[in-house]
C-alpha cells in the first residue's frame, strides 16, 4: 500500500498544474519547515552557521531544478555565485550543492557547462568545493558527461554523486575511483523502473554497502549520504579494519532527518556534512522528503487537506 502512496506522490512531485495549484495557495508552508532553512539566502546562511557551531559541516543547496526557460537558469547560476561569497564573507564550513537541470541542461548541453564554469570558476577562487545532486536516471550520463568535461578542463573542484538504487552505478563508482573524482554515494530518490533500478529495498541496501565500501578504500574522500544506522555501523567496522583516518571521508544527512544521529557522530569524531536547502522552489524536494518515509505520507496527505480547508474558511480561493 505504501509504494503505491509513494508512486502517487513521487508522480505528483512532477506535475506543473498540482505544482502550480500548492504553490499558489500557499499549502504545505508547515511541513517545509522541517527540512528547508528558509526561502532566502540570508536562511541558509543563519542555519548553516548554527550548524557550524554545533560542529557540523554544510553543504548549502539554492533550491530549483528543471528551469524551462534561459533566464531561470541564469538566475539559477546568479544565486549560486551569491552563496559562494556569502559562504566567503561569513567563513562558514560550507561546500555547495547543485543541479544541472537548474543550469538549464534540458534546454541545452553547451549553456549549462558555461554555467556551471563560472559556478566552478569562482569556487575554485574562493576554495569552495561543489557538488552536483544526481537526478532521475534520464539524466545520470548528461550528468556524468558534463562533469567529464569540466574535469577534464581541469575543475577538481567539483564531485558527484552515484546513486545505490541503479544497476549502473558499480561501473560508474569504479570510473570515478578511477579518475580519483569524489563521489557521494545516496540510494536514490527517484521513482525508477526495474528496468535501471533495483525495486527491492533489500537490494538497494546491499549494493550500497558494496559500493561503500569500494569507496572507503579506494575512492578519494567519498560522502557516505544515509541515515540508515545499518550502513552507518557497518561504514564504522570498515573504517576501523582498514585503519581509514576519520579525516578521509565524511557522512552526510539531509537538515531536518536524523539530528540525533548527526550529532552522535560529530561527538564520536567524524566529519559530518548536512545537506541545507533553501530557496521559494521547495515543493519538489519537499515531495521526494515525504515519500523516503511511510509515516509521512500520511502527514502529507492531512497537511494538505487541514491547510486547504484553513485557506477555505479564511477565504482564500
Ligand atoms: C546528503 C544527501 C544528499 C543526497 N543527494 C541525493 C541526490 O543527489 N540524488 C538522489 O537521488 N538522492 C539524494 N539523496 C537522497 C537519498 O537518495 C535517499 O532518498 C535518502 O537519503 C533516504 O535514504 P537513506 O539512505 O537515509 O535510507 P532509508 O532506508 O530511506 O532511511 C533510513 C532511515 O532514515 C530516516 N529517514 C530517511 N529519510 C527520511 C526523511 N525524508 N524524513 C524523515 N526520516 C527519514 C528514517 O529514520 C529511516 O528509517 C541524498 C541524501 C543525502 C543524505
Amino acid at each position: 500500500m505504501s509504494a503505491v502512496l509513494k508512486g502517487t506522490l513521487m508522480y505528483l512531485a512532477n506535475r506543473r498544474p498540482v505544482y502550480r495549484l500548492i504553490m499558489q495557495h500557499d499549502l504545505l508552508r508547515g511541513l517545509t519547515q522541517r527540512y528547508v532553512a528558509g526561502e532566502e539566502l540570508a536562511d541558509g546562511i543563519v542555519v548553516a552557521q548554527t550548524l557550524n557551531t554545533q560542529g557540523l559541516l554544510v553543504s548549502l543547496d539554492h533550491l530549483g531544478e528543471s528551469v524551462t526557460n534561459g533566464a531561470e537558469a541564469r538566475r539559477a547560476t546568479a544565486a549560486y555565485l551569491d552563496a559562494l561569497e556569502a559562504i566567503a564573507e561569513e567563513q562558514c564550513e560550507a561546500s555547495i550543492s547543485l543541479k544541472l537541470t537548474q543550469l538549464g541542461l534540458d534546454l541545452s548541453h553547451e549553456m549549462c557547462v558555461a554555467h556551471l564554469r563560472k559556478i566552478l570558476e569562482r569556487a575554485r577562487q574562493l576554495d569552495t568545493f561543489v557538488r552536483i545532486d544526481m537526478e532521475s536516471s534520464a539524466y545520470t550520463q548528461r550528468t556524468l558527461d558534463v562533469h567529464k568535461e569540466l574535469w577534464n578542463e581541469g575543475f577538481h573542484n567539483v564531485g558527484i554523486v552515484l546513486q545505490a538504487y541503479l544497476y549502473r552505478t558499480a561501473a560508474d563508482v569504479e570510473r570515478a575511483i578511477e579518475m580519483g573524482v569524489q563521489v557521494r554515494l545516496c540510494k536514490g530518490a527517484y521513482l525508477e523502473p526495474a528496468r535501471v533500478a533495483y525495486p527491492d529495498k533489500a537490494d538497494v541496501d546491499a549494493n550500497y554497502a558494496r559500493l561503500m565500501e569500494r569507496l572507503l578504500i579506494h575512492g578519494n574522500h567519498p560522502a557516505i549520504a544515509t541515515h540508515d544506522d545499518r550502513l552507518i555501523l557497518r561504514s564504522q567496522e570498515i573504517v576501523e579494519n582498514e585503519k581509514i583516518s576519520r579525516e578521509r571521508f565524511d557522512f552526510e544527512m539531509l537538515f531536518g532527518v536524523r539530528r540525533d544521529l548527526q550529532l552522535r557522530l560529530v561527538r564520536e569524531g567524524y566529519r559530518v556534512r548536512v545537506y541545507l536547502p533553501y530557496g521559494k522552489e521547495w515543493y519538489p524536494y519537499l515531495v521526494r522528503r515525504l515519500a523516503e518515509r511511510p509515516a509521512n505520507i500520511g502527514f502529507f496527505v492531512r497537511s494538505l487537506v487541514t491547510e486547504a480547508l484553513a485557506g477555505r474558511r479564511n477565504g482564500r480561493p
